[in-house]
């Protein structure tokens, strides 16, 4: 099949045709407003091809300007998607060009102005197709492989418009826009047909990595808390354990709320959560980065800390056992002190299992919990000596 012009034309309006489908229809179903702009740019291109390829064959619908300047209309679409992907502002100089845009439509026709249009066209199609691509750029997250494919597409895209507007100051450069006849011309026909494959796949795989990296960081969350919850922890802990030596110990903490129950009886659920919550926000202050901190359900949190001791256990668990004792009192006052209890075991080297651990160190909770509450119950698994730290 010759590479001609009219099967150019059919080949552009079916990939653009079926990735605005494509990108429309998971649009609907996930609500990405840059898989909408997507999908109206690919919508755009089928009208602009659609438009060329019937006067192509002698039906003169409206201007070829109009028809050749959709192509612009498109990649600002393009644009508008991509800064709503990576979630930037664009400046109002963009949604100018527009009107830049719209004022080139009411050129004369004629093929004496072919060369001002196209050279006018490109360069539109150039610019803002390369500020997409530098709206992708790595700003320190790592890019999804759809991103960076997309950068790259927008970049050599945009760097071939740029070309193509430069070329008809080359002397002898033929161009008819109205006729599609002229080197330059037919070279850009091939080059939308790849452009419109690689853009369409570089777009869907963009916004579902993406949604993908979304749905793996609700999954991985406490939805009240934000902490990790059990799985993630699980997950997590596996590095930090296997990481336990004699000279790095490992120490799992446990913490329950004492008398929680009438906190929330007497101050209401949503009294009871926004404490959750400040337990919370007191665990993620003082424990060092780099450890592990989860809730693991109800009232009960844990942490796992690398290059333990007992000192740090002791200083972790006493600052935040008086902190929370401290604005429980202050903000949801009950007849019981609210305080907190906690189970800790140090170790030398990396446990049996993890849920062997939690065992282990639940017992070491029950014990301070025995005790009379508030209390830290310290196993220390590399001297093998047990203590209860009570509060004065
Ligand atoms: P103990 O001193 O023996 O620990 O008793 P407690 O009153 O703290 O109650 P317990 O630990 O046995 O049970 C935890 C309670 O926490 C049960 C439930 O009412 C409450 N709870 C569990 N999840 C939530 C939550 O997400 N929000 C609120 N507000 N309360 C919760
Ligand atoms: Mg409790």
């Amino acid at each position: 099949m010759a590479l001609d012009p009219t099967t150019m034309l059919v080949l552009s309006i079916a990939l653009a045709a079926s990735a605005a489908l494509y990108l429309g229809i998971e649009w609907r179903s996930v609500r990405a407003s840059s898989l909408l702009f997507w999908s109206l740019g690919f919508t755009t291109i089928t009208v602009g091809c659609s438009l060329a390829l019937l006067r192509n064959s002698g039906i003169l619908i409206i201007g070829i300007w109009f028809a050749n300047g959709l192509l612009v209309l498109a990649h600002w679409l393009f644009l508008l998607g991509v800064a709503r992907f990576t979630e930037v502002r664009l400046s109002r100089a963009w949604y100018w060009l527009a009107g830049v845009w719209l004022a080139m439509l009411l050129l004369p026709e004629g093929p004496q102005w072919s060369k001002t249009m196209l050279l006018a066209n490109s360069l539109l199609v150039s610019i803002v197709t390369l500020r997409a691509s530098f709206l992708l750029r790595p700003h320190g997250l790592s890019l999804s492989v759809g991103a960076a494919q997309l950068r790259f597409v927008l970049l050599a895209h945009g760097l071939f418009y740029l070309c193509k507007g430069l070329s008809v100051f080359a002397p002898g450069t033929l161009v008819d826009l109205a006729a599609l006849r002229g080197h330059v011309i037919q070279i850009s026909l091939v080059e939308g047909v790849i452009a419109i494959m690689l853009l369409a796949v570089s777009m869907t795989g963009t916004e579902r990595y993406q949604r993908e990296k979304q749905i793996a960081r609700l999954a991985a969350r406490d939805p009240l808390t934000a902490l990790y919850n059990r799985r993630a922890f699980e997950a997590r802990a596996v590095r930090l354990l296997s990481d336990v030596s004699a000279a790095r110990p490992g120490a799992l903490l446990l913490i329950d709320i004492d008398n929680f129950k009438p906190v929330n009886d007497l101050h209401g659920h949503a009294a009871g959560d926004r404490l959750l919550v400040m337990l919370s926000e007191m665990i993620r202050a003082l424990v060092p980065k780099g450890d592990l901190v989860a809730r693991l359900g109800g009232d009960e949190f844990t942490i796992l800390l690398s290059n333990a001791s007992c000192e740090s256990i002791e200083a972790i668990s006493s600052a935040l056992r008086e902190q929370f004792q401290q604005a429980a009192t202050d903000h949801f006052p009950t007849p019981l002190p609210v305080t907190l209890s906690v189970g800790a075991n140090l170790f030398g080297e990396p446990p049996v299992s993890l849920t062997a651990l939690i065992e282990q160190v639940d017992k070491a909770l029950y014990d301070s919990k025995r005790s009379g509450r508030d209390a830290l119950r310290i196993v220390d698994q590399t001297v093998g000596t047990q203590q209860t730290l009570q509060a004065q």
